[in-house]
């Protein structure tokens, strides 16, 4: 039997995948011959946002469908671009155009469920399906139930070999270690809720970078423990941004540059503000790239709040691009891309 279009597109982190999107996509196969399912977040380090990497999702999803619909799926794993919707709508138009080969009769699915889901309206090529919402099934209100209450009370939202994959991962140290960073935001939000007014943090970041490696250290605390990141932290009362963020940088890398060198080897800086960035809450981070003269690397020592601090090469930090803290990369991309 022909169908109304010949490719559904379907988005979403499926953090984990629900019964809503099950139906989703159910309602995709009803609609189009071979539907296109895109997993956004590919490759971001696994959080309590974001646990399951883009194979696991993956498995999930696969274990929900017969082999016939599984026939007519194909599945894209797209990275964020936090700070440039272009380029991830280029990553989006060029892996869709493949399949498709620039077919017209395609329809995206979704539910514009609140001001995240903007990027719906992104296709204006393509038809689009506003599909309500289910039973309001929420994917934050799951992964609530499953890393706090002591892991209770999710089951009835998901499809079975979700819950059974969900159940198999409870048993993992990733598990455990994401319910105790899940403790971990919790307490740190209830400090913070007693304030009149939500806060909004300022952090600094150095992105130090001499002939293609870049500066990072790895992360003693929570969150994100063990994660690599930029040097950087919470700016204090009595400094400027550029003094703290020196501060900042020497403390966690001991960097055995002077810090006038290090002022004067500033190339750029930028505000990185996404809203979902931390977890912790709102933060605004002002990075600086300081551009240091070619040369042999200078000596680094991990101390304070980094376990280790080390020059890594472009390639290396390109391949754990999954290792990496919150919005981080794209920071070190921003800059490295325009020099
Ligand atoms: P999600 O898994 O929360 O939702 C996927 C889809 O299912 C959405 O359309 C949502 O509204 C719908 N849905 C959720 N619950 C439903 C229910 N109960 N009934 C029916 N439908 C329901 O995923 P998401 O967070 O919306 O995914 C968007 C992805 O796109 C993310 O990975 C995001 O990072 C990415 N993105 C990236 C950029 C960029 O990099 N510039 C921009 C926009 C979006």
């Amino acid at each position: 039997m022909t169908k109304e279009y010949q490719f559904g597109i379907y988005i979403g982190r499926f953090q984990p995948f629900h019964l809503g999107h099950l139906e989703t996509l159910k309602l995709a196969l009803a609609k189009a011959e071979q539907v296109i399912l895109i997993l956004g977040s590919h490759r971001v380090a696994a959080d309590i946002r974001n646990p399951w990497s883009s194979q696991e999702r993956i498995e999930m999803i696969r274990d929900c469908l017969s082999a016939e619909d599984l026939n007519r799926v194909h599945f894209l794993p797209i990275r964020d671009w936090l700070y440039s919707d272009n380029l991830w709508l280029s990553a989006i138009q060029q892996q869709v155009f493949e399949i498709t080969k620039r077919s017209s009769s395609v329809v995206v699915l979704g539910h514009r469920k609140d001001a995240t889901s903007y990027y719906l309206d992104l296709f204006p090529q393509w038809d689009c399906f506003e599909t309500g919402s289910y039973q309001n099934l929420n994917s934050t209100e799951i992964r609530h139930s499953y890393f706090g209450a002591a892991g209770q009370g999710y089951k009835d939202r998901l499809p079975t070999p979700v819950t059974e994959r969900l159940e198999a991962f409870q048993k993992s140290d990733r598990y455990q270690a994401l319910c105790e960073e899940y403790q971990f935001i919790q307490t740190y939000q209830k400090a913070w809720s007693v304030a009149p007014y939500p806060p909004i943090f300022v952090t600094t970041d150095a992105v130090v970078v001499q002939s293609g490696h870049v500066l990072v250290v790895r992360r003693k605390a929570k969150p994100g423990l063990g994660l690599i990141a930029l040097p950087g932290g919470f700016l204090n009362q009595d400094e400027t941004l550029i003094e703290g963020m020196l501060r900042e940088l020497k403390e966690e890398t001991r960097l055995k540059v002077p810090l006038p060198v290090l002022r004067g080897s500033i190339a750029d800086s930028h505000v990185f503000d996404n809203p979902g960035r931390s977890l912790r809450g709102r933060t605004i981070t002002h990075a600086y790239f300081i551009q240091l003269k070619a040369g042999e690397l200078p000596p680094v020592k991990g101390s304070d709040d980094a376990e280790k601090a080390w020059w890594i090469s472009l390639a290396d930090l390109y391949a754990h691009e999954d290792q990496i803290y919150e919005d981080h990369f794209q920071i070190i991309q921003h800059f490295v891309s325009k020099v």
